[in-house]
């Protein structure tokens, strides 16, 4: 049994964010704490109805880096991991598009695409061997000197804290579902903005390699309501005229790997798009981190990717501080604050933007987004440079 005076961190929430720091901390020596599902608790719990997360998320070069820091890259089962080495995004009239390219920009790849619950089972091994991290019961977790919420975006501490949340609900629902197509995915992401819905399929190699796409599909709450119960005929139907068959016909499928034995075929999961930011981050003896602090649409792939930088910038801040300064000193926690800001802002700002410009109806705004992205698409400094931000976000 730990004795509860020489916890140093608890981190309350142990989704990706939270697991990754917890590893990050204990590096450095540090006694953590964790509040939440335990690795022999370990479940699929999907966002509703118990079943897998069918989700991949698409993870930029810093974040595999510090995946590979703590072990966890590495361990990731091969078919869980698929690079990116082209990207297409079309806009919604003809011709107006922009395509990438890992070869043309002299990167290793655009991305990597990864299964999240491998990464979900990866991180919570290396948590279960990780010497210095322990699990903590509720009543625990008061006793430590620094509580990073980790818990998501409906963080009941946050609020507790009388942390305000700005949110602002998009009405729009992103449906996820894992597919398989007639034709080889060769390794391209394809996004398309079809005003109102944007549509991302994202090349995996599970369940069946070289041909598989996780699907982030955001519409219309009711249009998505529609889609989630239709039969899944009628689903890929929908898909093929949404994509003009680029991709070849597509199928849906469970992940039979890590998908639970009654799932059913073709099941698709239902998230409720928002974004948001916490209008305070830190304070005496606690700080925010991941979809606790800041949530974003996922049409650019990056909320994780934000969170993943978060744990990166509080580890690198904590392991820096002055040997007196205690580890719940608020000052200390700024730093962190501050070096997170500009980037989580400008993300925000981004993914917000590119939803509103797509969204608006007037058909002189619709042929201007369209001519920006194909001039977009021939200035390949600007598109270089579009390409570092994304990597490295
Ligand atoms: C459809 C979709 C696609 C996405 N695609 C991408 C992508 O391609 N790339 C990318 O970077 N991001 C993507 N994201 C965003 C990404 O999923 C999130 O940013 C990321 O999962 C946030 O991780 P987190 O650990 O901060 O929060 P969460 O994953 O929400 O984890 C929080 C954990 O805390 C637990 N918890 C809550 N309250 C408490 C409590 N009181 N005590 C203990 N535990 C608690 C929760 O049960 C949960 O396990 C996508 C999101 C969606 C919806």
């Amino acid at each position: 049994m730990r004795d509860m005076t020489t916890l140093d961190v608890c981190i309350r929430g142990s989704g990706a964010v939270g697991l990754s720091l917890a590893l990050a901390l204990a590096r450095q020596g540090l006694q953590v704490g964790l509040v939440g599902a335990a690795p022999w608790q370990a479940v699929a719990d999907g966002p509703c109805c118990g079943r897998a997360d069918v989700r991949a998320y698409a993870l930029n070069a810093s974040s595999r880096a510090l995946l590979t820091e703590l072990k966890v890259w590495d361990a990731l089962p091969a078919d869980a991991v698929t690079p990116v080495d082209d990207m297409q995004v079309e806009g919604d009239a003809a011709g107006g598009r922009i395509d990438f390219s890992a070869w043309r920009q002299g990167s290793e790849a655009l991305a990597w695409i990864v299964d999240a619950a491998a990464l979900d089972a990866a991180l919570r091994t290396a948590v279960r061997f990780a010497p210095h991290v322990s699990w903590l019961a509720e009543a625990d977790a008061k006793a430590a000197v620094l509580s990073v919420l980790a818990e998501g975006k409906a963080s009941a501490s946050r609020q507790a804290l009388g942390v305000r949340f700005e949110r602002h609900d998009y009405g729009h629902i992103a449906l996820a579902a894992r597919l398989v197509a007639d034709t080889p995915h060769l390794n391209m992401a394809r996004q398309w903005f079809r005003s109102p819905d944007v549509l991302a399929l994202l090349p995996l190699d599970r369940p069946e390699p070289g041909c598989s796409y996780a699907l982030v599909w955001s519409l219309p709450a009711d249009r998505a309501a529609a889609l989630q119960q239709a039969p899944a005929a009628d689903f890929e139907a929908a898909l093929a005229e949404a994509t003009g068959a680029a991709a070849g016909m597509l199928r849906l499928v469970d992940d039979p790997v890590d998908g639970p034995a009654d799932a059913q075929p073709g099941a698709r999961t239902a998230w409720p798009l928002a974004l948001a930011q916490a209008d305070r981050l830190c304070g005496p003896g606690w700080v925010l981190v991941g979809d606790a602090a800041h949530l974003v649409h996922p049409l650019a792939g990056q909320g994780l990717n934000l969170g993943l930088a978060d744990v990166a910038a509080l580890a690198r801040v904590v392991a820096a501080r002055e040997a007196w300064r205690s580890l719940g000193d608020e000052t200390l926690l700024r730093r962190y604050v501050r070096e997170r800001s500009a980037p989580t802002q400008a993300m925000a700002l981004l993914t917000d933007g590119l939803l509103h410009l797509f969204a608006h109806p007037q058909p002189v705004v619709r042929e201007l987004r369209n001519r920006g992205l194909t001039l977009l698409n021939h200035l390949a400094p600007v598109k270089r440079f579009l390409t570092r931000r994304a990597l490295d976000a």
